[in-house]
């Protein structure tokens, strides 16, 4: 990071892929696409490519994992090693590990964990090509796949990041502006309630560049909780046309 060797923000304010500030990359969102998960998700967002699968609520195994008064969810974030320019390790490293603690903390207020007690449900989250905000795609990802297996929920979840490039504050930062730019601040909102459920910031910001990118990521969020919900009205429709034919 911090390095500033490539300038991020052209003379007319835009941005390296033509974008204005608080502008997000084009999403593609797709509910339903894995036949043998309970429910699934699919998000193209920039150049990020990610699929994410949920199985249950089911029994745990082990079953000393149980909960006697709520369900327990698993999440799994996997990078293919193809993801990446640089061919990443198959094995679960260290960033993985959080990405996945991080994924399950984002969603678990959305959902009523306590309808199932003893049983569990796994979020598995597979990108496919990554190109910067991973987390916060799996998320939005990830809560649709929740919500295509059935699994009763407050709200969805929606995540985007703003951050810093050169001097401005910027929407949804792809990786150049992620590795470059000199702060990340990654949010996940339950849109319909209006809550948080995660603020992560990696860099440097005054307080004032600081509430204005977490306003700037809500606004966000709230772009991409309409493509959500469009999304999942799609998968719907489809589901009643192809039972009517
Ligand atoms: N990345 C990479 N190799 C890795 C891990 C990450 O090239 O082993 C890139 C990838 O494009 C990712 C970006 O770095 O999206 C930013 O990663 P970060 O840890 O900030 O998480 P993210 O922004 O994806 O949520």
């Amino acid at each position: 990071m911090s390095q500033k060797t490539e300038k991020l923000i052209d003379k007319k304010g835009l941005r390296l892929d033509g974008r204005k500030p608080d502008e997000l990359r084009p999403i593609k969102i797709e509910v339903g696409v894995l036949s043998n998960a309970d429910g699934s998700a699919y998000i193209e967002q920039g150049k990020n490519k990610i699929l994410a699968a949920v199985f249950g609520p089911k029994e745990l195994h082990p079953k000393h994992l149980a909960l006697q008064d709520r369900m327990v969810l698993r999440c799994r974030y996997h990078m293919a090693p193809f993801s990446v320019q640089e061919r990443k390790s198959p094995a679960p490293s260290r960033r993985e590990i959080e990405l996945s603690k991080v994924i399950r903390e984002s969603l678990e207020p959305a959902i009523f964990l306590e309808y199932y007690p003893r049983t569990g449900i796994d979020i598995f989250v597979e990108v496919l090509q990554a190109d910067g905000g991973t987390r916060c795609a799996s998320i939005t990802a990830a809560s649709l796949a929740l919500a295509d297996a059935g699994i009763p929920m407050r709200d969805l979840v929606a995540a985007c990041a703003a951050g810093k490039a050169d001097d401005t504050i910027v929407l949804d930062l792809m990786d150049t502006e992620d590795k470059i730019g000199t702060a990340d601040v990654p949010v996940a909102l339950m849109p319909n309630l209006n809550a948080i459920t995660l603020l992560q910031m990696d860099g440097i910001l005054t307080l004032e560049e600081f509430k204005k990118a977490v306003n700037m990521a809500i606004e966000g969020c709230k772009k991409i909780y309409a493509l959500q919900k469009e999304a999942l009205k799609l998968k719907y429709v489809s589901v009643k046309e192809e039972a009517e034919e």
